[in-house]
């Protein structure tokens, strides 16, 4: 096969699912948007469901019907750019909670669908998304006699654990809820870690559930390999790829495997990063082309049908490292070529 093969591991995924549930003194939710960080949010949330999850976020209404479509009714779906015009229908017709940002927002939803559940997102200090104090105090009584079920806020440095933002923000976010019945959310996977103070009723774990910092005790989750197309030996003083950026100083043997920056391998990682072979690491010579890379597998025996860009020795977060980002990026960035295969679960 041509494609690159990228195995999920989802008995890892529910392991860190479960260890962030342990830390949590709340219920854990999961975060699947963006197609489960690339993964694939319809697999990796029936997973997390059997396991216990009963409450899932996602971006946009839309991510919102399709994970409907596959968990089915029952486990909550809330939706954090809120209620949008041109997604009433969705909202109700299949079940999802929008966490509304705005008073724009919240007329829009208790006119559309006077007693459909809707979260509120507050504004604690990040100002990307939800509702600024002054807003919410004006608009808080007619928020709680409606159907108001989860009232949350977001931390712009959770990553930090001593950033002063974190219990700046902690205060605002107290101090806007003092009194709410509707159970409260803080922290996604950097909050959970900063303790039992951040975690209130709900936590919304993402990137920590697929194996990515800050969880560092987090178990890999993803496999990354990629087929070799064809091998050649080059000989001292000839150039690989494009730019002739690679010169051999001596005898080498090149593998060239099937995916490049097409499929979210970032270009500023030519001769910057490896592949391996088992254990075996295998530098990458010259440029990361579309479909194409170029590995030096001279010292290997024998040169393997694949070789591994992401495996247990080398996670996302080093690679992401590697390319100057975080794991984040570089996991929502994995291409639709690839053939995703699910192991475990
Ligand atoms: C993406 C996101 C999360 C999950 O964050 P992680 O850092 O991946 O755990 C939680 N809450 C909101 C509002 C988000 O946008």
């Amino acid at each position: 096969m041509a494609s690159g093969v990228l195995t999920v591991d989802l008995d890892a995924l529910v392991e860190n699912w479960r260890s962030l549930d342990a830390l949590s003194g709340a219920e854990t939710g999961a975060v699947v948007k963006a197609d489960g960080y690339g993964l694939g949010a319809g697999r990796v949330a029936r997973a997390l469901a059997r396991a216990g999850a009963r409450r899932f976020f996602v971006a946009m209404a839309g991510e919102g019907a399709a994970l409907r479509e596959a968990l089915g009714p029952g486990p909550e779906i809330n939706v954090f750019s809120g209620h949008m015009s041109g997604d009433t229908d969705m909202i109700s017709d299949l079940g999802l909670t929008p966490m509304i940002n705005s008073l724009d927002q919240l007329l829009r939803h208790v006119e559309a669908l006077p007693g459909h559940p809707f979260g509120v997102q507050l504004d604690s200090g990040m100002n990307r998304l939800g509702m600024e104090p002054g807003e919410w105090a004006a608009v808080r009584d007619i928020a709680e006699s409606q159907n108001l079920n989860l009232v949350m806020s977001h931390l712009a440095c959770a990553d930090e654990p001593n950033h002063d933002m974190n219990r700046h923000q902690l205060a605002t976010f107290t101090e806007m809820t003092q009194g709410v019945q509707a159970p409260r959310s803080l922290s996604a996977t950097g909050g959970i870690l900063l303790g039992r103070d951040y975690h209130f009723e709900v936590t919304r774990p993402g990137i920590g559930l697929y194996g990515g910092l800050p969880f560092d005790l987090a178990t890999p989750v993803i496999t990354l390999d990629l087929p070799v197309i064809q091998v050649r030996d080059v000989a001292p003083g000839e150039s690989v790829g494009y730019g002739n950026t690679w010169i051999a100083e001596e005898e080498t043997r090149i593998a060239t495997l099937a995916a490049g920056y097409a499929d979210g391998i970032h270009r500023i990682l030519s001769n910057r990063t490896q592949l391996y072979a088992g254990d075996t690491p295998c530098p990458l010579r010259g440029r990361v082309s579309m479909d194409l890379l170029t590995v030096d597998v001279t010292h290997l025996s024998e040169v393997p049908p694949s070789l591994s860009l992401v495996n247990k020795v080398q996670k996302i977060d080093t690679l992401a490292t590697e390319a100057g980002t975080i794991g984040y990026e570089l996991l929502t960035s994995l291409g639709a070529r690839y053939t995703r295969r699910y192991v475990g679960a």
